[in-house]
């Protein structure tokens, strides 16, 4: 499978240039030359798989023609699934006649982005190891993504993971996630400062160049195709579930970069009956406003008990866009960079009617959140963390009549106690595994705002690695 920058000014890749990459070098974002897709009959035969099995068969296609074969990936999907404490992996609970909770938070970090990372992180050793090279990756984060990253890449042997996260700027559980893991290519850099000064620094190092050969830095974020693949099979199994390919499923799902959704649209693209997408939002709402008036204005990021969704410009929606377009990548690329520039996207009608037809948004507050989260409990029983709840909610206000919704679950509740303690007035409590947390050893090390500082931590770290 050959991959393509949706602003059309770098070369085709394989995909496994498109991993080692994550964004292609005209600032455009890797999607398929064209999509893989499954005949009926072929779908069919994938019900009742084991999970691991049927995620292996859906990626497959996007892997063709590099490090990684079909028995390969297997062995990596099994080794990535077997850690999960539910024998589904993504079980599916009914709430309602026509409502499905797809949980997708029984991996190590207690969300759906261990799903994709736990198969990433081993994709990346796979490809190094035939290679015989190595990476650096460096990442910025306020919580989660930050800690999910860290238990894909543990004890990986190609791949060192230097991650920064704000002293005191991130919850207790999320920093212990983080700091408790005792790995020796893990490095945990605890910064006196913001995430934004984080992030800066991240892209300070990237922009080092000799900095940047000399440790081989990489990324896994959320524009990596590999992420997005890893996604498409858990839709896949909850579709098939629920009587596709011959009966018509829709999908709701929390969204912050659009990363989640945007791999159930994969999953139509495939051939499965996705009659319709709905985009749950919190008070950073720019993609509710553009669902319902074309109205794509960046402002301020605000802080809510979603802190996941926490995000202004949803980087993976420039994928949708492009096909949106009909794949014009020039189109694309002025329509990104004049975004950029402006703080606006410019739709026209016609584009913005296309992408209305098939997706559908809602936006609550975190005042509507904490409610929804009340009223699920009280009418099903079942304890809906903030980021799902808004995901449900928006189910019930764009559901197609008839047609069975999928709602994904992307945390534990207990990844957020004080918003539950809010809402329901009960802490849910960690599952078994984790439930010594708060009494493991943190490791990290502290640095103060400096690109210099920071440098060199991670030079020490990475060079050790090597020898
Ligand atoms: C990352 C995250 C989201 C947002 O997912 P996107 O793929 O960025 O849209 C939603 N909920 C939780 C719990 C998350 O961790």
């Amino acid at each position: 499978m050959r991959y393509v920058s949706t602003r059309g000014a770098a070369p085709s890749r394989e995909f496994d240039d498109v991993l080692l990459a994550g964004l292609a070098e005209d600032g455009g974002l890797f999607v398929p030359e064209t999509w893989p897709v499954f005949s009926p009959a072929e779908w069919r035969a994938l019900r009742g798989l084991p999970y691991a099995e049927l995620a292996a068969r859906v990626m497959a296609p996007f892997m063709t023609g590099g490090a990684i074969g079909f028995d390969d990936l297997q062995a990596i999907t099994r080794a990535s699934y077997r850690g999960f404490d539910h024998a589904a992996v993504v079980p599916l609970v009914q709430l309602e006649p026509s409502l499905f909770v797809l949980e997708l938070f029984h991996g190590p970090t207690l969300a759906f982005k261990d799903l994709a990372l736990q198969v990433a992180g081993r994709l990346f050793d796979h490809v190094l190891s035939a290679r015989d090279e190595r990476v650096t990756i460096v990442g910025a984060t306020s919580g989660d993504t930050g800690s999910a990253a860290i238990e894909a890449c543990r004890d990986r042997l190609r791949v060192d993971i230097a991650i920064l996260h704000p002293e005191g700027r991130t919850s207790e559980v999320q920093r212990r996630q983080m700091t408790t893991v005792k790995a020796r290519n893990v490095l945990n850099i605890a910064l006196s400062g913001t995430f934004d000064d984080c992030q800066d620094l991240v892209k300070a190092m990237f922009a080092d160049a000799p900095f940047r050969t000399e440790l081989r830095l990489s990324a896994v974020n959320s524009i990596n195709w590999a992420r997005i693949a890893g996604q498409i099979p858990y839709f896949a199994a909850a579709a098939l579930a629920l009587g596709a390919p011959d009966r018509p499923v829709a999908v709701a799902v929390p969204t912050g970069n659009f990363g989640n959704i945007l791999a159930a649209w994969a999953a139509r693209q495939m051939g499965l009956p996705i009659e319709r997408f709905i985009v749950g939002s919190n008070a950073n709402d720019i993609l509710a406003r553009f669902l319902a008036a074309n109205d794509m204005r960046t402002a301020g990021v605000v802080e809510t008990v979603s802190p996941s969704m926490d995000i202004q410009v949803s980087s993976n929606f420039e994928r949708l866009l492009f096909e949106a377009l009909g794949r014009d990548a020039p189109e694309t690329a002025r329509t990104m960079v004049d975004f950029r520039a402006s703080g606006t996207m410019k739709v026209s009608r016609e584009v913005w009617q296309s992408v209305r037809r098939d997706f559908a948004g809602l936006a609550l507050d975190d005042a509507a959140t904490l409610a929804e989260i009340a009223r699920i409990r009280a009418e099903t029983g079942y304890i809906a963390d903030p980021h799902t709840a808004i995901g449900i909610a928006a189910a019930r206000a764009a559901a197609p009549v008839g047609v069975p919704v999928i709602a994904a679950a992307t945390a534990h509740p207990a990844k957020f106690p004080e918003a539950m303690h809010r809402a329901i007035g009960i802490r849910p409590g960690l599952p078994p595994r984790l439930d010594d947390l708060y009494d493991r050893q943190e490791h990290f090390v502290r640095a103060g705002n400096s690109l210099d500082e920071v440098e060199t931590l991670v030079r020490h770290f990475a060079h050790r690695n090597d020898a």
